[in-house]
């Protein structure tokens, strides 16, 4: 008998602010598609980005997932006490010869020629060497070749990093390491398989396969799933104040990700009980009728 290939999700918020209907969707999406592959689902409180973290956030997050249901595997993996296994994977990068010292301020880039152009590329300016008597202030990666992948709800995705991104930092001028190195590492320390998140972060995903081939990481298969936008079609995020789900029935907020899913949960599961709701979603779910980007996709995010 041939061994059945491992699946393993996770979920990553960010504890930015309560967990809002489209941080709702991405855990449903990614919950759904694991178990119904037998597979694992982690949880990973993204708490890297120290500046945006909002205290009591993540514990208001956790808590709204147990309400509603959710149950993740083993144990919760905490951006905040990984700082090593970043350090580590940026000295790798950097004994590779893949990364430089950045020294320009974000205005010294803004100056730029090629920022004039409309583009928000890095324009190169350290990539031979610091300017003499410069600090370095953050690390960047040298952008090279093109990365295509094939997502399972997007279709295939090709980037020219070089031309679409520049060499991009993967440690920050405040000290921080940057989302796209912790993701990388941390989804291989928690040997993700499948990543199933909102399409926001389909822009980030080419960078986050070019570290994975740098630092010789595996590269999980990738569905992106589409965003939650309010009435002005702008994305649902924390930061706009979205209307906390808690203050919905369980079975309500389930019901409304499993429609904005495409999953046709029939009108009734709104009145039922919770782990009804979970037991029509796990027979029903199939990735094929998640919708692709609605007709005004949320804007490729440059986030660092
Ligand atoms: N922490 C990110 C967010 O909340 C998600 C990262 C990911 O799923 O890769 O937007």
């Amino acid at each position: 008998m041939n061994a059945v290939a491992p699946h393993v999700g996770r979920f990553a918020p960010s504890p930015s602010g309560p967990l809002h209907f489209g941080s709702l969707v991405a855990a449903l999406g990614s919950a759904l598609e694991a178990r119904c592959h037998r597979g694992a689902w982690h949880l990973r409180i993204e708490d890297v980005d120290a500046p945006r973290v909002v205290p009591g956030a993540a514990d208001g997050i956790l808590a709204t997932l147990e309400r509603l249901g959710f149950e993740w595997d083993g144990d919760i993996l905490w951006q905040s006490r990984r700082v090593d296994a970043y350090a580590a994977a940026l000295e790798r990068l950097r004994a590779g010869g893949h990364v430089f010292p950045c020294a320009c301020t974000r205005r010294e880039m803004a100056d730029s020629a090629l920022a004039r152009d409309g583009s928000r590329r890095y324009p190169g300016v350290c990539r031979g060497g610091l300017p003499p008597g410069r600090a370095p202030r953050a690390w960047r990666v040298r952008a090279e070749g093109a990365i295509r992948f094939d997502d399972a709800i997007q279709g295939t995705q090709e980037e020219d990093l070089a031309r679409d991104v520049g060499d991009y930092v993967v440690f920050r001028a405040d000290g921080q390491f940057a989302y796209q190195l912790a993701v990388v590492v941390d989804d291989a320390a928690q040997g993700i398989t499948h990543v199933v998140r909102g399409a926001d972060l389909l822009g980030s995903t080419a960078r986050q396969i070019h570290l994975q081939r740098l630092l010789r990481l595996h590269t999980p298969s990738y569905a992106h799933l589409p965003v939650a936008t309010d009435e002005a079609g702008d994305k649902l995020s924390k930061q706009t104040l979205a209307r906390a789900i808690d203050d919905e029935p369980p079975a309500r907020a389930l019901a409304a990700a499993l429609g904005f899913l495409g999953q046709n949960p029939p009108a009734a599961l709104t009145r039922a009980s919770r782990a009804e709701v979970w037991t029509w979603a796990l027979a029903h779910w199939r990735l094929d009728r998640v919708p692709r980007l609605p007709q005004k996709p949320a804007p490729r995010t440059m986030r660092e």
